[in-house]
């Protein structure tokens, strides 16, 4: 069992080699998205995101989006802690609450200021080649987590 800091030296070992892979795969942009979303897996993306560690605190006054996880999941859950579910998991909570903020946002203020909904979809989905290294990033990252964990 490892501790959030051997989590986070093993993390940041890894992207390195790992950007090099990605941008052997998708060039130089792979080597930016690869390599920066490892870290961002790794290091605010975290399994440990369902107790207080040190992924949840670098969310700084943010980190309390996180609370329902923490308070509704067990550490090391199925939910948080297994390949593909876990990541799935935090993935699609994240997005889902900045969905509803910007809709909420829309909702209150489309009279004052213009915002498009379909632009912000548009934007994460029109580049499927980096939207797929980001999230096998993220996941490779998790499992590496796993790994140490086990
Ligand atoms: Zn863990």
């Amino acid at each position: 069992m490892s501790s959030g800091r051997d989590h986070d030296k093993i993390t940041c070992y890894y992207s390195l080699p790992f950007a090099i892979l990605c941008a052997f795969g998708i060039g130089w942009k792979g080597f930016i998205v690869g390599g920066g979303t490892f870290l961002i897996g790794g290091l605010l993306f975290s399994p440990d995101l369902d107790i207080k560690s040190y992924p949840s605190r670098r969310w700084g006054l943010l980190s309390i989006i996180w609370r329902p996880y923490c308070y509704f999941l067990s550490h090391r859950s199925l939910l948080s802690h297994s390949p593909l579910l876990g990541t799935a998991g935090r993935v699609t909570y994240i997005i889902g609450l900045y969905f509803s903020i910007h809709i909420l946002i829309w909702l209150l203020f489309s009279n004052v200021i213009n915002v498009n909904v379909s632009v912000v979809i548009n934007n994460f989905t029109n580049n499927y080649e980096l939207l797929s290294c980001a999230l096998v990033s993220i996941e490779i990252s998790a499992w590496l987590h796993l790994l140490q964990d086990s």
